[in-house]
This record gives structure tokens, sequence and C-alpha cells, in this order.
């Protein structure tokens, strides 16, 4: 499994909700295949930043571009950014395949060709035979472990991380840290992590 990769700019981005600057005139810029880890604390607009480069919030002012493409307009799903949420995010009522499969359905491929893509995404995070198992059946750090398959399945060239890691204890946390880094050398996917924990930061970047 071998990621396109791309690199991503913020230029010059502020978004407002109300009295509040969530993001105030931000600018950064990634290389292709770049693991970046921004660190800031709660409210200082890592979501927002995050949400806006995915296509599910818009900027007011500014532009996000991926590759050399402005991006700001497009939907979602025409973007293929995979995005690892602060909460896991699963389907509760899904499969652990159908949940890791659903980026795949949504841009129309169909199951038997998608089973070997999640076949593949489930190698990579260490959850061959999981398939069938339905969330609740899942330990909080294999359900990352899901979310993180899911993230990648598409083989997008940009990956972002909100905060995922947070929820897990510090011995869980530690494994996924390496795991993530493992993953990114893999695919060779630019990365945007995000955290509020500078150890968390130090450790990835
Ligand atoms: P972080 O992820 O760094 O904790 P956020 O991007 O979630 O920060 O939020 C940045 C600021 O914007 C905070 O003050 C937050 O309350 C505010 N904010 C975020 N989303 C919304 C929203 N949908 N409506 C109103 N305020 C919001
Ligand atoms: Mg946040």
């Amino acid at each position: 499994m071998a990621s396109a990769r791309a690199p991503v700019r913020y230029s010059n981005v502020t978004r407002r909700y109300g009295s509040v600057h969530a993001l105030a005139d931000f600018s950064l810029e990634l290389a292709a295949g770049e693991f970046v880890t921004l660190l800031g604390p709660s409210g200082s607009g890592k979501t927002t930043a995050l949400n806006i480069l995915a296509g599910f919030d818009q900027a007011d002012e500014g532009h996000v571009f991926i590759g050399d493409r402005s991006v700001g307009s497009l939907p979602p799903e025409k973007r293929n950014v995979g995005m690892v949420f602060q909460n896991f995010a699963l389907f509760p009522h899904m499969s652990v395949f159908d949940n890791i499969a659903f980026p795949l359905r949504m841009r129309g491929v169909n199951r038997a060709e998608a089973a070997p893509r999640v076949e593949r995404a489930l190698e990579m995070v260490k959850l061959k035979g999981y398939q069938d198992r339905r969330p609740n059946a899942l330990s909080g750090g294999q359900r990352q472990r899901v979310a993180l398959a899911r993230a990648v399945v598409s083989e997008p060239p940009v990956l972002l991380m909100d905060e995922c890691l947070s929820a897990l204890d510090l011995k869980l946390r530690e494994e996924l840290q390496q795991e993530i880094m493992r993953i990114h050398r893999e695919l060779g996917t630019t990365v945007l992590f995000v955290t509020h924990d500078q150890s968390e930061a130090l450790a990835l970047s």
C-alpha cells in the first residue's frame, strides 16, 4: 500500500464564529510526505484548521491548497483527505469491515473490490481477523486502530489527526504513537497531527 503524497498549504486563513476568532491569518506549509505536529491549548483553533482542510468547515478569508489546487470550494468527498477524529466516531451499527469500507463505498467502490483494500488496511493496523466485530466489542485502542484503518483505506495523499490518542491511557497512547509513525513511513502520506499534549508532540515530531 503506497499513497500518492501531496504538499499542503494554508494561506492567511481566518475563521470567525461570531466574535470568536478561531483562526486569525493562519498560514502553514507542509511538504509532500512531511509529518507535522501542531501543538496548541484547547480552544486554539486546531480542530477548526483540520476541518477547513478536510472540507467540514469553510474559511471566511484565505485559501487552503492540496498540491497546487485550491480546494476551499470542493466537498469533503472530492478532497481525498483522511481524518481521524478526537472521539472515535465509528458507526456503532456497522461491522469493522463496513466501517473501514465506508470511504470506499462513498466513492462508488463495490464490496468485492473494497474487500482486499479493507484487508490490507486491517493488516496495517494489526487487526487482521476483526472484520466482523461491532465497535462495542472492541477496546478503546482497537477502536482507534479501526478509525486509523478507515482514514487510510482510500490511500489519501493527506492524513489529518485530531488529538486522536487523547482518550487513551498512557501505555496505549505510546504504543499507537509508534504505530502512527510506522504507518507514516509505510504510506509516505503527508500527515498533520494536532495535539494539546507537549510530550506527545515531542514524541512524534
Ligand atoms: P481546538 O481544537 O484547538 O480546541 P477549536 O478549533 O475547536 O479549538 O475551537 C476554536 C475556537 O472556536 C474555540 O473558542 C471554540 O469555542 C470556537 N468554535 C469552534 N467551533 C465552533 C462553532 N461551530 N461555533 C461556535 N464556536 C466555535
Ligand atoms: Mg479540537
